[in-house]
């Protein structure tokens, strides 16, 4: 039954220093009034998500868009999906350098209506990568940018600092072992809005010194994200363990089967610990941001700490990181 419009948003798992927990709060805070202002006008979820993680894109403390982290070269490479639950039509991009807001791109792969309106003739694909994609949102306007624009100096000190240090391997930086300042600072947005129709948004820069062309979990679909009309749900971690269990589908059967989103979230996250055991990794460890239809939401990490917060209508919203 259609009810009460709600927004759950995330900016990260991983152990979040204490000098970047202000600069984190404060863009999950700024997340949350974009897609609260969109859902209190009775825009759709869909666009409430979208404009939450462009928010999140838009601010440099995250791990996409501009302030993310760079790959070995010292370049930015980002991925971006979104899905919409009660039609479940998603698009996403994968390895993009020059797109400040890939979350758009996705957005355009997913909505005919909004391709077309952008100047573009939709024809079916789901998932473009690279240069293809790139062309794609030049095609429907989107603004090219330098891939330093999307640098700030925390990620090129950040960068040199890795490749500096003997013991730094990027292969363990995927795997979670990482050197405690390594970040994972993907961004995520679930909502739901006065129709009860559910969407999800995505967003990330992906790992540190990751080998180029090196795509995780963010822009698969039932992986990264997932949305159906029962519910929405985004994950972020070790991108290589979540796309195994494909984290966020097997959240979502869970709740489809009766059980609370922090539950689900919580059971899939043990799931994907105790069942992916590769030589020479850590456990496997992330973290799931879950919105049920009815409004009920629900949360779990298996980090020192995650960037969350949420709103829904009638109450104020609320950041914790
Ligand atoms: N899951 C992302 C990836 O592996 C990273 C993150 O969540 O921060 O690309």
């Amino acid at each position: 039954a259609p009810g009460r419009p709600a927004l759950i948003v995330h900016g990260g798992v991983w152990d979040i220093p204490d000098g970047e927990r202000v600069a984190h709060r404060h863009g999950v805070a700024i997340a949350l009034g974009h897609g609260r202002r969109i859902l209190e006008r009775g825009g759709s979820a869909l666009v409430a998500a979208e404009a939450a993680v462009v928010a999140l894109e838009a601010h440099p403390a995250f791990d996409a868009g501009r302030g993310s982290v760079l790959d070995r070269d010292g370049q930015p490479q980002l991925d971006a999906g979104m899905m919409c639950g009660a039609t479940l039509l998603w698009g996403a991009v994968a390895g993009v350098r020059s797109l400040d807001h890939p979350v758009r791109a996705a957005r355009l792969l997913l909505d005919d209506e909004a391709a077309r309106a952008a100047g573009v003739e939709p024809y079916g694909a789901r998932l473009l990568v690279g240069e293809g994609a790139e062309r794609f949102a030049a095609e429907a306007g989107l603004p090219h940018v330098a891939p330093e624009h999307l640098v700030v100096e925390r990620e090129r000190e950040r960068f040199e600092r890795l490749v500096a240090d003997p013991d730094f391997h990027p292969s363990r930086a995927i795997a979670g072992s990482r050197p405690p300042d390594a970040p994972r600072g993907t961004v995520g947005a679930v909502a739901l809005d006065a129709d009860g129709h559910l969407a999800v948004a995505i967003s990330t820069g992906g790992t540190p010194c990751a080998r180029p062309g090196r795509v995780g979990d963010s822009p698969l679909v039932g992986s990264g994200f997932y949305a159906d009309g029962m519910a929405a749900l985004c994950a972020t971690g070790w991108g290589e363990a979540i796309a195994t269990v494909q984290l966020c589908t097997r959240a979502a059967l869970r709740i489809e089967a009766g059980e609370g989103p922090a539950e689900a979230a919580e059971a899939a996250l043990r799931h994907m610990r105790d069942g992916v055991r590769w030589p020479g990794t850590a456990p496997a460890s992330g973290g799931l941001i879950a919105l049920r239809a009815d409004g009920t939401a629900g949360w779990a990490f298996t980090t020192p700490r995650m960037a969350r917060g949420g709103w829904a209508a009638g109450s104020e919203p609320w950041v914790e990181v």
